[in-house]
């Protein structure tokens, strides 16, 4: 049996070391919020497709080359995470699946999936915007960026633009909380006048972050 080829490989970028982060915090953090912001032009691409609103953006020398929004339930993927999206197309760009020049901005703090793959492409530094109390693996559950027997550490900082990251993640489940009450009570009026079945609960979603 001989293997299908391998669909061909991008050209690399050209190797430039990369430009030097703001020494002075005001400008740090309005670099951060402008990336942030990018990350959450993505998660609302995924809440016009109904999966969980999360976002991702991945830079290189101070350019977007490569947006991940989350799309489980559409591409029936477990992995498609935002930043397993973003870490993708990334790689394609840069021609290595290794991106140690690279930062990654994501609306919500990695899962553990993600954060392996983050430290799997060695990226420089990852920014995230939003705690996840149920699966967040940069701290809130457990801390992946801090383990020093792992062979590559990504330095990481959260809490960028986290209130617009996470009223973003409580309105979307307040609007689904909302529908599936509806649904139920409908089901219910239904169910009482010719005893119809009740509808099979929705599909789980990654980042099921409920506060
Ligand atoms: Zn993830």
């Amino acid at each position: 049996m001989t293997q299908p080829p391998l669909p061909p490989s991008p050209p690399p970028l050209p190797l430039r070391a990369p430009r030097a982060l703001p020494d002075d915090p005001a400008q740090a953090a309005e670099r951060d919020a402008r990336y942030m912001r990018a990350a959450l032009e993505e998660a609302r691409l995924a809440e016009a497709a109904g999966e969980v609103p999360v976002g991702a953006v991945v830079v290189w020398n101070d350019t977007i080359i490569a947006r991940g929004h989350n799309l489980p339930i559409r591409s029936v993927d477990p992995s498609a995470h935002a930043e397993m999206q973003a870490l993708r197309a990334a790689a394609q760009v840069i021609g290595n699946y290794r991106m140690p020049e690279c930062e990654l901005y994501v609306t919500l703090e990695p899962c553990a999936m993600c954060s392996g793959a983050i430290l799997h492409a060695r990226l420089r530094h990852v920014v995230f915007g939003a705690s996840d109390p149920k699966t967040g693996a940069a701290g809130s559950v457990v801390n992946l960026f801090e383990q020093a027997q792992l062979n590559h550490q990504t330095s990481i900082t959260g809490g960028v633009l986290a209130e617009p990251c996470g009223q973003m993640l409580k309105d979307f489940f307040g609007a689904r909380r909302r529908a599936q009450k509806a649904a139920q009570k409908a089901a219910q009026g239904a169910s009482a006048q010719n005893a119809a079945p009740q509808p099979a609960a929705g599909p789980d979603q990654n980042h099921d972050t409920e506060a």
